[in-house]
């Protein structure tokens, strides 16, 4: 075999995601999994808006949307009855929805992307050690049938999982600690007045419960059983989830068609870096964490979806090799936020006491009340919000109207120079930036790099009313830089610091 540009280490969602984005992109990429089959076991459930607004126009968010099964809110429940609800259709995105699919069935579809782009992951090869040089990194393979290898790619992805190698073979700390509660996990049908199209969560004075709906009456059940009602080893039976259902879901039903049942013990923790030299860690190799919210598989994705474009560039020799130290300012404070507010929202919905039981309970339905909140909870849910204010890919990047730099864009209605009525996320270029360009695009092209796109606007109401403004976009998507015609230098700036410049 051939030494890739890039060797990515995991074929869960975090290592699927970078060599589809990678491939794509053109680099050179070998994909391999310790694991000589595809998971079966059901994790990740929740694929936030974010996450399908970004794999869309990678060709899989179609198929994902196609399977996936939609809930319009989160629906909070004390054992008196409704609190409140998160009104997920209020998020600023076309998919205003947390979508619910089996992380096996979304690790299938990014698999089957990969292999029409013709890369195929090595099953039941791991990785076993490695060493940075100055221009590649040794990596020892062992496959199945005992055979080894070294090959020697110029980077290295760590999407190896929680307990990954590569992590622990750079030394990269992954700070945090275990959380205390133990959780009960169940996969069955559900008759009874649950809806289909929510996330219903039970909080009870004793922990919580939550059944997520994944279409044709089947649910998770995912709760917390501080008193050990259905046990404390083995794998929880229906009877005993049944008896935590009744003592804490506000809503009768009778649970029936256990397929699996399991417990789990949740860590909280991140990487102290996300770069070690020539080797990225992303997904759950960088962070662990509650499934409070839904939100790890999907910031693993993402992780991905910032680091790749960034790599592909730089291995094109198109933009300076710094611009891959962006990928860590971007993502860690990200991630941080993420492990925390995973934490806090734990930590209340476990609350076994009963002072903070009755605050939680009151202080819900008053929040949510109020719909710039609802807003916020839900964009905040979909992973809409984070963005990458304040890091160095960002700074002296300007304004556009309300959106700052670091941004995420949003999809606004805009209308072309040639008259056409588009979609913003539909004219950005995805392997490099795209200058977006109302009025004169003339004077903003002097020093511009050819991995720059220009396209130009008439208008864009919902972004700006100025008719010499411009924006540049990252192919990820988020605002690089903007100004009007007085402000080209700040584009030139952002060019020369980050690309290359062109050969004649
Ligand atoms: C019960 C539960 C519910 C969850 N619900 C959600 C949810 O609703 N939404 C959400 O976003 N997230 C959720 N998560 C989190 C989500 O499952 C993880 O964040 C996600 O699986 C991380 O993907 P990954 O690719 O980074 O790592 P993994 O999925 O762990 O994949 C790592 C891969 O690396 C391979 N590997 C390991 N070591 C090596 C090696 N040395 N060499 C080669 N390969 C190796 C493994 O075989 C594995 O295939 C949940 C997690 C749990 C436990």
């Amino acid at each position: 075999m051939n030494d890739p540009a890039v060797l990515i280490a995991g074929a869960g969602p975090t290592g699927l995601t970078a060599a589809m984005e990678l491939s794509r992109l053109g680099v050179d990429v070998r994909i391999v999994d310790r694991a000589g089959a595809p998971s079966a076991t059901s994790r990740a459930l929740g694929i936030q808006a974010r996450t399908v607004e970004l794999l869309r126009p990678r060709g899989v968010g179609d198929e994902l949307l196609r399977l996936g099964n939609r809930a319009n809110a989160t629906a909070l429940y004390a054992t008196g009855g409704k609190l409140t609800e998160i009104e997920l259709h209020r998020m600023a995105s076309d998919f205003n929805y947390v979508l619910l699919l089996d992380q096996s069935e979304t690790e299938r579809v990014l698999t089957e992307q990969l292999g029409r782009q013709g890369v195929k992951v090595e099953r039941g090869v791991e990785v076993t050690a490695l060493q940075q040089h100055d221009d590649s990194v040794a990596v020892h393979l062992r496959a199945g049938d005992g055979q080894s290898e070294i090959v020697r790619p110029r980077y290295v992805i760590a999407a190896d999982g929680a307990h990954s190698v590569i992590r622990k073979a750079t030394g990269v700390s992954f700070e945090g600690r275990q959380l205390s509660h133990s959780y009960v996990l169940g996969d069955l049908s559900l008759t009874g007045d649950v809806p289909e199209d929510q996330l219903s969560i039970f909080l009870g004075r004793r922990g919580f419960l939550a059944v997520f709906p994944m279409g044709a009456g089947r649910f998770r059940f995912m709760a917390t059983d501080p008193d050990g009602l259905t046990g404390d080893a083995g794998d929880p039976t229906l009877a005993g989830i049944q008896q935590l259902y009744d003592r804490t879901a506000a809503l009768p039903a009778r649970l029936a068609g256990l397929r699996w049942s399991s417990r789990f013990r949740i860590n909280s923790r991140h990487a102290a870096h996300l770069r070690a030299g020539r080797v990225f860690l992303g997904g759950d190799a960088a962070h662990v964490h509650s499934p409070a919210g839904g939100q790890g598989m999907n910031a693993g994705i993402q992780d991905m979806v910032n680091l790749s474009w960034k790599l592909a560039l730089v291995l094109a020799g198109r933009a300076r090799p710094e611009l891959l130290d962006t990928y860590e300012s971007d993502r860690l404070p990200v991630i941080r936020d993420l492990v925390t507010m995973t934490e806090r929202a734990t930590a209340a919905f476990n609350s076994t006491s009963p002072l903070a039981h009755a605050a939680l309970t009151r202080l819900a339905p008053l929040v949510l009340a109020r719909i710039r909140l609802q807003r916020k909870a839900a964009d905040r849910l979909g992973q809409l919000s984070a963005g990458y204010r304040g890091a160095p890919l960002s700074a002296d990047g300007g304004r556009i109207g309300k959106l700052r730099a670091g941004d995420r864009i949003p999809d606004a209605a805009v209308v072309t120079v040639d008259g056409e009525h588009r979609r913003l996320h539909d004219l950005l270029d995805l392997s490099g930036p795209t200058l977006l360009v109302f009025g004169d695009d003339e004077p903003l092209r002097t020093g511009l790099s050819t991995a720059v796109t220009v396209r130009r606007l008439a208008s864009a109401p919902a972004l700006t009313a100025d008719p010499a403004a411009w924006l540049l976009a990252r192919p990820d998507g988020y605002l690089a830089a903007a100004g009007t015609a007085a402000d080209a230098d700040r584009l030139r700036r952002w060019v020369k610091r980050w690309l290359t410049p062109d050969t004649p």
